[in-house]
């Protein structure tokens, strides 16, 4: 007897649907490396249908108040409340999260609705003065059309959540390009939509690589706004390819996000800081604290600390494991590859550096939580993202030398300083080229009502979530009356 594997579909105007040809794609288990689900491999012709859809419900959409479509998506966000630990055990089942960073995960989606459902009631303009008597402006946010959303599966409902909010509450129609690798809870927040009463073609759901259904939300005309997350390689070939034609990007790319711990940091918090900015979520987050910055007067304490605390860390995906595996197998070769080449360039690994050797984990997609020291910071692990729980260390003598390290890459994502010194601190802040910086905490930890996005290859200057997400979904029209003067 052969098991039933579940097949994962499109979701285009209210239904779920097969792609075209019949064509699917294998998800296998991160933890187990079993085969999960056959994921629908969609084609141009099925993100047109979706996109098609999009167009047909928007008019619709588009018509109604803003206080309305906030209200829906209030309904939504209490389906997900309802349905929180069905979701959470999707999310950690296709992505081999611990359960509890999991239900985090929902948590923090639900926040992120709830902000944006709230906007609904707040989406206001400016009233403006006139140097023309008589003549009355304000400004109103108009929705911009279909919205192309694309997403990785790092932090899928969060990413999910991030981008469909306010693309909907601005009155957009959505057609959300799912991750590969976390395609059912894609499937389960749009079924959740329906339920909570949004209307059929609002938000379609489109399943597969990046070429070529992610692609042609790219490039139909049809498409107003591209939200991209992902990694830097595939942002840039977005902007070019939209940017011809004018659409409306927003990028939110990679990083490789510098960490430093000066000499009066309280060594015990910078230690459990940076292993959870590099460790976490087996360091699949663009926010990952991969560059870690030490004053060498206090170098070797943090170091034995932080290689103690990553050995202890618990690899596995039941309650209370610190990581999981990471997303795929092509990801686990490229994390280790990246490893080889630290050692080639003449790194020292001072834990981890392999997979892990425990039988019950020898399946799945693991990689040891890994140290490096001794790297130039031109060598590949200095200057590349990874996406995977490695971390290099780095050795300094003052505050203008971390700083000028910390701005040595490309990326310009998140940074974080451990100081007690307020002056250092505000110093620091002020002048680290990156779009977040956070004190005595970690690289990571962005909320809803926060704006986050980066520096240079880090995105193309945007903001999302935050009240300046509104900017990237709806269009600005300034509306100006003239008014009869004198007696009426
Ligand atoms: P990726 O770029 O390979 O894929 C991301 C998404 O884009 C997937 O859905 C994929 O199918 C799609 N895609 C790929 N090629 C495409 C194309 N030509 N046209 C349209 N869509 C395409 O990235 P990944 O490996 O899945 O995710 C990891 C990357 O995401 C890392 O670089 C990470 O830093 C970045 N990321 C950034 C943020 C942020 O907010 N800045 C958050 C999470 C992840």
């Amino acid at each position: 007897m052969t098991n039933h594997i579940p097949e994962i579909g499109n979701w285009v105007d209210g239904l779920e649907t097969r792609p075209e040809g019949n064509r699917w794609l294998d998800r296998c288990n991160p933890h187990s490396g079993e085969l999960l689900y056959r994921v629908a491999d969609s084609s141009a012709r099925d993100a047109q249908d979706a996109i098609a859809a999009a167009g047909a419900a928007f008019p619709g959409w588009a018509e109604l108040t803003p206080v309305k479509r906030g209200q829906v998506l209030f309904e939504i966000v209490a389906g997900m409340r309802r349905r929180a630990d069905e979701l959470a055990e999707c999310i950690a089942v296709e992505t081999g999260k611990p359960p509890q960073d999991a239900k985090g995960e929902v948590a923090g989606a639900i926040l992120q609705g709830e902000y944006f459902a709230g906007e609904g009631m707040r989406l206001h303009g400016r009233s403006l003065t006139s140097g023309t008597p008589g003549k009355y402006s304000h400004t109103v946010r108009q929705p911009r059309g279909i919205a192309g959303l694309i997403v990785p599966a790092n932090t899928p409902i969060a990413n999910i959540a991030w981008k469909t909010f306010p693309a909907l509450v601005c009155g957009n129609t959505v057609v959300l390009k799912a991750a590969e690798d976390a395609p059912r809870i894609a499937l389960l927040f749009a079924q959740l939509g329906k339920e909570a009463g949004l209307p059929d073609g609002v938000l379609n759901v489109i399943q597969g690589c990046g070429q070529p259904a992610g692609a042609e939300l790219v490039t139909n005309p049809r498409v107003a706004v591209i939200s991209f997350t992902g990694s830097t390689g595939v942002g840039r070939w977005i902007a070019e390819v939209a940017g011809r034609r004018l659409a409306r990007v927003s990028l939110e790319l990679g990083g490789k996000n510098p960490l430093v711990v000066c000499d009066d940091a309280d060594l015990e918090q910078a230690v459990h800081w940076a292993a959870l900015s590099a460790f976490s979520n087996a360091g699949q987050r663009c926010a990952a604290g991969s560059r870690l910055i030490v004053f060498s007067s206090v170098y070797d304490a943090f170091r034995e600390r932080l290689v103690a605390k990553a050995g202890s860390l618990r690899l596995g995906v039941t309650a209370g494991c610190d990581l999981g595996p990471v997303m795929n197998h092509g990801q686990q070769q490229s994390i280790l590859a990246a490893i080889a080449m630290a050692r080639a360039e003449g790194g020292r690994v001072l834990c981890g550096g392999g997979v892990p050797c425990e039988a019950e984990l020898a399946s799945g997609y693991y990689v040891q939580p890994t140290v490096v020291e001794g790297l130039d910071v031109r060598a590949q692990l200095s200057c590349q993202e990874v996406f995977g729980p490695v971390a290099t260390l780095y050795s300094v003598e003052s505050m203008s030398e971390a700083l000028d390290l910390a701005n040595a890459s490309e990326y310009g994502l998140t940074a974080a300083i451990h100081t007690r010194s307020v002056d250092r601190a505000m110093w620091f802040a002020q002048r680290v080229r990156a779009g977040v910086a956070n004190v005595n905490a970690g690289t990571f930890g962005s909320e809803p009502h926060m704006p986050f996005g980066g520096f240079g290859a880090s995105g193309n200057g945007t903001r999302e979530p935050g009240i300046e997400a509104l900017d990237v979904y709806s269009e600005l029209k300034n509306i100006s009356f003239l008014v009869r003067q004198g007696e009426i």
